[in-house]
């Protein structure tokens, strides 16, 4: 038995439709085979809050082992994951390859999935997850959403923590009248026939953030792929479902899969690459999709034609080269490296991308923001998801930058929210922006 497999780490398909995925006693067994090995290995001690509730369980149990925890009191556990996927990817020797095979995240989706099939998602879970129809809705009446959604506003804050449980002083994304779709077909941007990778298509999968919550990365995305020659088109069928596959909610997440792939095949087929805006969402279609749905033949072909938005221009860079233009930003940058970018196992092409920008300052920072989606905003989590933070957000405040940067808009929020907090002054910047907000910038295009 060796310590750690030599091979790079694969993930085997969710089999969710195998009645032994959701029985109760065969996910007890394999909770406690990886617990047990876990409590050996203790690696993961500060990465997130699911390792040291589990570790507390066993150190506190009668006999100190894991035989004497009961099955009930892994729940909180398993609630505590975000399905950040940092352990898999960055820490855990003992991933398939390995004998052990090991897939800690995957684990407490099985658990979650079972719960789900068992009782469905709470109300409030229900309501959080329905990011098209939340957009939708709020996007009707922008002014009023981000009246009611803004943080100190006492008369509706109290009442969505009592209707949706979302903790009154949780910061939420903005809401915007006009998409990014709308936005783009308003005002296609010129594409430059000159730039070194002209001829290039690239389908800009919107996702739900940046169709309704921050519509400026995707215009930011599309002037810099023209000022690139790259001709782009804006397709948004639907979300990609992360929030549903947070809540353990796998059918819904196929249903997304197969609608989304449907419409998107046929402009693959055209020869187009689609570039998902968020991580989570290119997470989602590269790999998470391809697990669920195994045999489906448009999954696989979107999975291997699609990009992340950083990747796909660390791409152009190298093997067309840039288009000339690009000037130094005016400050430091702190980056930090979103988790489901790092799950996307690409390298840190956030950080690539930005060193393209000539004398580009950046502190990277590499660890996980805590604040996992949904989970993050939540009554009974914001406190815990500003104390896995906490790290980040000192990181961030300590590199004094001039602008904060994560490719995840929900972590870099969160990071503002963790560096007002930390009670050492206020912090040095109130925004976070995407890395081709910045890219955008530098070649004066924002
Ligand atoms: S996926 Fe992330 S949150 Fe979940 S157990 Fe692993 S490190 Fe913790
Ligand atoms: S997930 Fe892997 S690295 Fe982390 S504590 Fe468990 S066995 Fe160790």
């Amino acid at each position: 038995m060796t310590e750690g497999s030599l091979d790079a780490p694969v993930r085997h398909p969710l089999a969710w439709d195998d009645p032994d995925f959701t029985d109760p006693d065969k996910i007890d067994a394999e909770l406690r085979r990886v617990f047990d090995i876990c409590h050996g290995c203790r690696r993961c001690f500060n990465l997130c809050d699911s390792f040291p509730r589990l570790f507390d369980l066993i150190d506190e149990s009668e006999s100190g082992e894991l035989d004497s925890v009961e099955s009930k009191d892994f729940k909180p556990v398993v609630d505590a994951c975000t399905l950040c996927d940092l352990c898999f990817m960055t820490k855990c020797p003992y991933v398939p390859p390995h004998e052990f095979d090991l897939d800690f995240p995957h684990l407490m989706l099985r658990y979650r999935y079972a719960e789900f099939k068992k009782q469905g998602a709470a109300f409030a879970d229900r309501q959080l997850t329905e990011t098209d129809r939340n957009g939708r809705l709020a996007g009707m009446m922008p002014g009023l959403a981000n009246w009611a959604n803004r943080e100190g506003n006492s008369l509706t804050r109290p009442l969505l923590e009592k209707t949706l449980d979302v903790h009154h002083e949780a910061a939420l994304p903005k809401f915007h009248g006009r998409t990014f779709k709308a936005r783009a077909a308003a005002a296609p941007p010129q594409v430059n026939r000159e730039a070194p990778a002209f001829g290039r298509k690239a389908v800009l999968y919107a996702t739900c953030f940046a169709n309704y919550n921050n519509p400026s990365i995707g215009t930011a995305t599309q002037a810099v792929l023209a000022r690139n020659g790259v001709e782009t088109r804006v397709e948004y069928p639907r979300c990609c479902g992360m929030p549903h596959l947070e809540q353990g909610d796998i059918e819904r997440v196929a249903e997304h899969a197969r609608e989304v792939s449907r419409a998107l095949v046929p402009l693959v087929d055209e020869g187009y690459h689609i570039v998902a805006l968020v991580p989570s969402c290119a997470l989602m279609l590269k790999f998470e999709w391809p697990l669920i749905l195994p045999e489906d033949e448009n999954i696989k072909k979107l999975s291997a034609a699609t990009r992340d938005v950083t990747e796909y221009v660390v791409e152009i860079a190298k093997n067309e080269g840039l288009a000339d233009g690009l000037k130094p930003l005016d400050g430091k940058v702190a980056l930090h490296l979103a988790c489901h970018a790092r799950a996307q196992n690409m390298g840190a092409k956030a950080a690539e991308m930005l060193r393209l920008i000539p004398d580009a300052k950046l502190d990277v920072i590499e660890r996980c923001s805590g604040h996992g989606g949904s989970w993050g905003v939540k009554k009974e989590f914001f406190d815990i998801a500003l104390k896995v933070g906490k790290p980040v957000a000192r990181q961030a405040k300590k590199a004094e930058p001039t602008y904060l940067s994560s490719e995840c808009p929900l972590a870099g929020m969160h990071i503002v929210q963790g560096m007002e907090r930390l009670g050492d002054g206020p912090a040095p910047v109130q925004e976070s922006r995407h890395p081709i907000e910045l890219f955008a910038m530098a070649y004066g295009l924002a």
